[in-house]
């Protein structure tokens, strides 16, 4: 942590331009960055600009062909549908850079304990396409790349989205130094769930009390399964929250940081370095969704005291 400070990860070009009626708040990485500088909380952290990763980087994770019609705007339409979005030179920009904002904050957590992504969180991407509003795969990606360069052992992956992490589950099928907890609400997108190691389903409706109960539950097991890893990377994600217009619990602002705080703390006391990223996140304005994004941030601050 220089000059106690936390890293935060983040690219101006995370943004991309969409219509207001599309579901997708293509705008909230600058929102949430305009909160931290207006609620303060930007002074606790030093900001770091990640570079683009290459394909050849990302074909740890994604198939080269895909990587390919991502890079030249080949996607075709069926697979544009399924990503969600629509593919620009804005959307190919940042689908290139996040991923290496999630492995750059991997880095720098390995220094500092922690560090927080302002975007990451692409689950749904899977190795052979993208699907849900997710390109690539930053949290497969970017647990690959620690272990190929051997700066880890073993890496979870928890992801607390209230979406299942399908993409991430499927793309890690076979890999036994990372394991992917997803903790998800069942009757969420996507209607065919993968296997992760250990996924945690949430029952429609569940609040606070009932969906701390089953974050504290996964913790626990993924310790009696003897999984004791080197780094973790977090999914912080915010459609948990009741007013979030895809999601479908009933978690209050206070019970995301509750979540956001007992993780942190958790790998903190085992001195588990830990990446957050921010996840999905969708309401009424995407005001109300760059200030949910930034619990995590005043999380980080509480628990790491910077
Ligand atoms: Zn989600």
């Amino acid at each position: 942590m220089k000059n106690g400070k936390c890293p935060l990860i983040y690219h101006p070009s995370y943004d991309i331009a969409l219509p207001d009626t599309h579901r997708f708040p293509g705008t909230k990485y600058s929102l949430l960055i305009a909160e931290l500088e207006r609620t303060g909380l930007i002074k606790r952290y030093l900001k770091y600009i990640p570079k683009p990763a290459t394909p050849e980087n990302l074909s740890i994770a994604h198939a080269p062909s895909y990587i390919e019609s991502v890079r030249t705007g080949n996607l075709t339409k069926q697979q544009q549908a399924t990503l969600g979005l629509p593919w620009s030179e804005a959307l190919k920009k940042r689908a290139f850079v996040a991923p290496s904002g999630t492995l750059l904050a991997a880095q720098l957590a390995l220094q500092s304990r922690v560090a927080c992504h302002a975007a990451g969180g692409t689950h749904h991407a899977h190795r052979h396409f993208g699907a849900g509003f997710c390109v690539f795969n930053d949290l497969a990606f970017a647990a690959l790349a620690m272990v190929k360069l051997k700066l880890v052992k073993k890496v979870l992956i928890l992801d607390c989205d209230v979406h299942q992490g399908d993409g991430t589950a499927s793309i890690l099928a076979n890999d036994k130094e990372i394991f992917t907890c997803s903790i998800h609400c069942t009757e969420n997108y996507p209607a065919k769930k993968a296997k992760s190691d250990l996924d945690l389903p949430v029952s429609k409706g569940a609040g606070d009390s009932e969906y701390l109960a089953i974050v504290n539950q996964g913790l626990l097991e993924i310790d009696r399964l003897h999984f004791y890893p080197d780094l973790v990377l977090y999914d912080a994600a915010v459609d948990v929250h009741r007013n979030d217009k895809l999601g479908l619990l009933d978690m209050s602002s206070d019970g995301i940081r509750e979540r956001d705080e007992l993780i942190l703390s958790y790998f903190k006391k085992r001195c588990v370095p830990i990446v957050t990223t921010i996840g999905g996140g969708y309401g009424e304005t995407r005001e109300e969704v760059a200030q949910r994004h930034s619990i995590v941030f005043s999380a980080v601050q509480t628990v790491f005291g910077c």
